[in-house]
């Protein structure tokens, strides 16, 4: 049995775990503040549900293992700065940015990018934490210490919110799971639906702009691009070199799923174009408690993540692939009770989604 090594013990490395075992594979998700001296063998792979990480002992091990896929990687990606030059380098759309510097004001942002800019912090921000939104000219002001530590973005003024997951082999070949489409509710990803027949014409473009980012990367394993769609333009908001919560679907809606596209890569076994099955939802659970009742929604796959609860943490999130969007919706309605009440916003735009 081979070893992958996943340098992060949250869900997504708890998912890869599950994902190896019909693989034969053993992986081994580890917390990053592990103390514990890791048998780490030469000929095994290194890889990472995180694209930052302290430097502890866990860490610090993983991290000087020779066969640490796409090591390189992660600091270009983990700070927005050199994650956006690459876009910029490649000639991808992204939104208008800028480097806040020790000199920049909220004025000269202003200036630059009109009335809505958006401070994000370069590093460690995540579910629109680290964000601070410049609104009013002239009486507006770069927070105390982000100088130098953030990007300003223009805000855009999005038709709708997508993603793309893809897939890269050691051999360089790319395969592409649908376009997903995404509701974030206050910066955190709440719904998603995939795949949508009336996106397919955006899929080439997409799998283009991702696949350019992979290859020039030489990524191994998958990759997920954040998107905003203006018409029938894809601005590239951000992107995660790992697996990726708007994939979460594929659990239900693919024979192989991220988790299992991306060990298949990092291991080395055979990868082939994933077959999907219907159109999936994914409702995400944020910050509510476990409840036995979601397993009695007919279709419902639940993934429970065994966390603290805790207001605005992802600790859990149901999958659906029903065989049509009627049979999507009857089940989205028995599950409404059963979830908070702000809830029925999110159910509300995916049943809209499956007419
Ligand atoms: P994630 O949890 O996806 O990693 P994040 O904290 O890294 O999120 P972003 O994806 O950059 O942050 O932004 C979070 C959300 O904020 C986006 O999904 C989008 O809804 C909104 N947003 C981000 N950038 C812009 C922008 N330039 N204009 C308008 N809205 C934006
Ligand atoms: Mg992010
Ligand atoms: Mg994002």
């Amino acid at each position: 049995m081979s070893r992958i090594w996943v340098l992060g013990a949250g869900q997504l490395g708890q998912m890869l775990k599950h994902a190896g075992m019909p693989l034969n594979l053993d992986v081994q998700a580890i917390d990053i503040e592990s103390q514990e001296t890791l048998p780490l063998q030469a000929h095994e792979q290194v890889t990472a549900e995180r694209e930052q990480w302290p430097d502890t002992v866990a860490t610090r091990q993983l991290a000087s293992h020779g066969a640490f896929v796409n090591l390189q990687t992660f600091p270009r990606l983990a700070d927005r700065f050199s994650q956006k030059s690459i876009i910029d380098q490649l000639d991808l759309a992204t939104a208008p940015w800028q480097l806040v510097d020790s000199n920049t004001s909220a004025e000269g942002l202003h200036e630059k990018l009109g009335e809505r800019v958006l401070l994000k912090q370069r590093t460690g921000g995540y579910d629109g934490r680290g964000q601070h939104w410049l609104r009013e000219p002239g009486r507006d002001a770069v927070p105390d210490g982000w100088h130098e530590m953030c990007i300003a973005e223009q805000a855009i003024d999005f038709d709708e919110e997508m993603s793309v997951v893809g897939m890269r082999t050691r051999e360089g070949e790319c395969f592409f799971y649908p376009l997903t489409l995404n509701l974030h509710v206050d910066g955190i990803l709440l719904g998603s639906v995939a795949p949508l027949p009336r996106l397919g014409h955006l899929q080439e473009k997409a799998e283009q702009m991702l696949a350019k980012l992979m290859n020039h990367l030489d990524y191994v394993g998958v990759m997920a691009m954040e998107c905003f769609r203006l018409g029938d333009t894809l601005l590239v908001n951000e992107l995660a070199p790992r697996v990726h919560n708007s994939g979460h679907w594929t659990q239900a809606g693919a024979n192989i799923s991220q988790f299992e596209a991306h060990l298949r890569a990092v291991a080395s076994l055979p990868l082939v174009q994933p077959t999907v099955k219907n159109t999936s939802v994914m409702v995400n659970l944020v910050g509510v408690d476990y409840q036995t009742t979601w397993l009695s929604v007919p279709g419902a796959e639940v993934y429970w993540y065994g966390k603290d609860v805790r207001p605005g943490r992802k600790v859990g999130h149901i999958n659906f692939c029903l065989t049509s969007g009627g049979e999507t919706k009857r089940a989205l309605d028995q599950l409404q009770p059963l979830l908070p009440a702000m809830y029925g916003e999110v159910l509300d735009w995916l049943r809209s989604q499956l007419d």
